[in-house]
């Protein structure tokens, strides 16, 4: 990783670092963070030589080479300086809520426009919303392109960005098109590394960010940071990672809630972590206390399932989704735990 003197290289001195990398197989992928670009040398970085001769131009402050199988997701890269916003929030520095339906159901746009204005009464700052769904069931509803739409019109309503997971190139290229704010790639293909580079090189050069989930299974760190950097290693580092639970699930719960993994994730990472209790404990009245721990943990955000009335919604909504009533009490205490503890470790520091 070529790290500039100055936020960013003239396109001669990139032709520089392209010229002398390439001698050695090697070749650049500019990663445009929000303070500086920095420079990833794509192949082996760790010929003496090359190192060298690329510290040896006075536009390169200093190369560094981490050893690391996530050397661009890696809490020591320089993409630790790195903020991803969504919306009106910078993630880690005020708590981000997402929240609303599994699924849009396209034959009722009302009642998403509803959620969509309650939840951002209740304080949400993006809405959530279903278009394409990954049923377990081939003959469940698997979604609809008319719900793109819907989706867009709630966005337009409420001024608030919206989330919405694709699964394929086609959806990928019709969620872009439509303008999409946060592309989320689901736990089934959170490991998925066709999907995670198609959507690396369509997100890049665009102000889109991506929710990535947890994979299903009880997956190492290193596996769900290296999905990451599958990702960010086409240009556009505005990466969130997103636990859910993991199988097999807790008796009771839908899945194993792992929260907790939000600090360990953090000593590693310098990527925002957005938790989904919803999908975690898969019940509505369970999904306040898990909301609180992840922030107990230290996540950066909260992706929750809402919906004005569950028992009408599609998908998982009508056990999942909270009220709005439900999730204005969530967010309100969620924010008195995230100041909470901001002061403990201001007062630590
Ligand atoms: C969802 O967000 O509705 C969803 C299907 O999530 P996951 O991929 O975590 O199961
Ligand atoms: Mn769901």
């Amino acid at each position: 990783m070529i790290l500039p003197k100055n936020n960013r290289l003239t396109e001669p001195e990139v032709d520089q670092l392209r010229a002398i990398v390439g001698e050695f197989g090697c070749r650049i992928q500019p990663i445009v963070g929000d303070v500086r670009t920095i420079y990833a040398i794509v192949g082996d970085e760790r010929h003496e030589l090359m190192v060298n001769r690329l510290e040896g131009l006075e536009f390169v402050d200093r190369v560094d080479t981490i050893q690391s199988p996530h050397k661009l997701m890696d809490i020591r890269s320089d993409l630790a300086r790195h903020r991803v916003k969504v919306g009106p929030v910078t993630l880690g520095d005020d708590l981000l809520i997402m929240a609303g339906h599994c699924t849009i159901d396209p034959k009722n746009p009302n009642l998403f426009y509803e959620t969509a204005a309650a939840v951002k009464e209740a304080g949400a700052h993006a809405i959530r919303g279903g278009v394409w769904k990954p049923r377990t069931n081939p003959y469940a509803f698997q979604g609809d392109n008319k719900s793109l739409e819907i989706l867009m019109e709630g966005s337009r309503r409420t001024g608030l960005p919206v989330d919405t997971e694709v699964m394929d190139e086609e959806q990928l290229k019709l969620a872009l098109a439509a303008g999409v704010h946060v592309l989320q790639i689901g736990a089934r293909n959170a490991l998925n590394y066709s999907l995670l580079r198609q959507v690396g090189a369509a997100i890049a050069g665009k102000p889109v960010a991506v929710l990535l989930k947890r994979g299903m299974h009880t997956g190492t760190l290193n596996e769900f940071i290296s999905a990451a950097e599958y990702i960010v290693n086409f240009g556009n580092p505005n990466v969130i990672l997103c636990p859910r639970g993991t199988q097999p699930g807790l008796d009771g719960y839908r899945n194993q809630p792992d929260e907790s993994i939000t600090p360990l994730l953090k000593e590693r990472t310098w990527a925002p972590v957005v938790v989904d209790p919803s999908h975690s404990v898969g019940k509505a009245h369970y999904v306040p206390a898990c909301a609180l721990a992840a922030v107990a943990y230290g996540a950066d955000g909260l992706c929750i399932e809402a919906h004005v009335e569950p028992a009408r919604g599609l998908g998982d909504d009508p056990k999942q989704a909270v009220t709005p009533a439900v999730l204005a009490g969530l967010i309100k205490d969620a924010k008195a735990l995230h100041a909470a503890r901001r002061s403990q470790r201001t007062a630590q520091s």
